[in-house]
């Protein structure tokens, strides 16, 4: 008999799953269920949409007859309400039930909202599906003045949105640096000075205590807790994530921030899986429980998912994930877990070129490198082989550095 595999989500982790399991069951029954109004598009391009500078088409990955091609039930619009982890069941807000085999959960996760006073107002944007660009798009074209909030990856897009749509804008930051879980105010001020070319201005130690509105509800004014006003008919907020894991009420399946799973995806229940930006993993590297929040972990974290579903043990995950940032004159790349570590060391080359990796126990656990890209792959592989660098960061932010300039067991690599 034909197993039955139902996947929730088709962001690139279920899409990748899909398309694993029928390469590796031609005769599976696959369903994918989504609650967006169209299928897998890309999400990282969705902020060039914004910006004006990619229209529609190149954005979509597949279109409804990929899914006809492949023999895979594609539900649109369906948002699965709840899990029966004992009948092997799904259910969906109509009430229709799915029953599966084996079961995937690649839901992702959801914009915060900033818990201020009008933060539901008209103008006011968050941002991670294509009709929110659609919507932001539209918007900032006709905008006079911006403000964004969230001093991270994704803020940082809402700002070169801001920037590239031509709309003077002020960046609220708490703390006087961009990511500065991530960069030394040395490192993010090469960013900063970016942004003011661009007519975006960093305002730091700041934030949101309220905005003030219109008649009509629409935003007009960002007031930070300092009681400085900033005008805005245009509002940007990324202040993370909300993970989907309310689907999970009822059950027994093991989550806190995220979905926890093994190294093979697979969650406490045999039969039930999780990949993308919801899990959280058995890093392999780490030695430890982690999350990411990245395209390129999202689709190998489904494509393993889908291996295990098929054959438990047979492929683990293991990587490190990055993330690059495109809107500058110069490269942008963080990698693995650049915010954790005990330790970490970096250097300043030039005015756009600069450096830091983030250590724990001695061994290399993420970085961000600005200006010159080229070392990644040596640091990725100092991290991969979970090679021990203590006593040696300086050796490590040689500008050109080379993995022989390492001592001992490391220069061995
Ligand atoms: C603007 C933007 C820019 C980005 N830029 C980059 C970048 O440059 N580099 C990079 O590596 N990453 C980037 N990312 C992050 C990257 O897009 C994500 O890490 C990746 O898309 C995660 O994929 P996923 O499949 O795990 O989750 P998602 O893409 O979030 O997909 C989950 C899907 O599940 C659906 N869903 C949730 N709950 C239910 C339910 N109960 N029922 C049915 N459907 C449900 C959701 O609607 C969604 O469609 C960016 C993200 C955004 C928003």
């Amino acid at each position: 008999m034909s197993q039955s595999y139902v996947i929730v989500g088709d962001g690139i982790a279920g899409a990748s799953a899909a398309e694993t399991l029928r390469e590796e069951e031609p005769d599976a029954d696959i369903t994918i269920i989504t609650d967006e109004g169209e299928p897998l598009y890309n999400r990282i391009l969705i902020k060039e949409f914004a910006k004006g500078k990619l229209p529609e088409a190149p954005i979509s990955i597949h279109d409804e007859s990929w899914y006809d091609d492949r023999d895979v039930d594609l539900e649109l619009d369906t948002l699965v309400t709840d899990i029966d982890p004992e009948g092997h069941t799904v259910t969906a807000h109509d009430g229709t039930e799915y029953d599966y085999d084996k079961l995937l959960l690649a839901v992702g996760g959801t914009p915060t909202q900033l818990p201020v006073e009008n933060s539901d107002a008209e103008g006011i944007h968050h941002f991670w599906t294509f009709q929110d660009a659609r919507d932001i798009k539209e918007h900032i074209e006709g905008a006079d003045n911006s403000v964004v909030i969230g001093a991270g990856l994704l803020g940082i897009d809402l700002a070169a949105i801001t920037a590239a749509q031509e709309v003077e804008g002020k960046y609220l930051m708490r703390g006087k640096a961009w990511w500065r879980y991530a960069l030394s105010e040395e490192g993010a001020e090469i960013i900063h000075e970016a942004l003011r070319e661009r007519d975006v201005e960093p305002v730091f130690d700041s934030g949101v205590d309220h905005f003030e509105v219109d008649e009509n509800d629409r935003v007009t004014t960002a007031v930070d807790p300092n009681g400085d006003r900033y005008d805005a008919d245009f509002v940007g907020i990324a202040i993370g994530l909300n993970f989907n894991t309310e689907i999970l009420g009822g059950t027994d399946i093991e989550y806190d921030n995220g979905i926890y799973t093994d190294e093979f995806m697979r969650t406490n229940h045999e039969d039930i899986f999780a990949a993308g930006d919801i899990t959280e993993f058995h890093d392999l590297i780490l030695g430890d429980r982690a999350q990411n929040g990245a395209w390129g972990s999202a689709k190998e974290q489904g494509t393993i998912a889908a291996k295990n579903m098929v054959d438990y043990g047979s492929e683990e995950f293991r990587w490190v994930s990055s993330y690059s940032i495109t809107h500058f004159d110069f490269p942008f790349l963080s990698f693995g877990h650049p915010t954790l570590g005990d330790d970490h060391v970096e250097a300043k080359y030039s005015d756009t070129e600069w450096r830091r990796l983030a250590i724990k126990d001695g061994k290399i656990v993420g970085g961000v490198l600005i200006g010159d890209l080229s070392p990644q792959t040596k640091y990725k592989k100092l991290m991969r082989e979970q090679v021990d660098v203590s006593g040696q960061k300086e050796v490590l932010v040689k500008q050109d550095f080379q993995l022989d300039d390492l001592e001992g067991a490391a220069a061995e690599q």
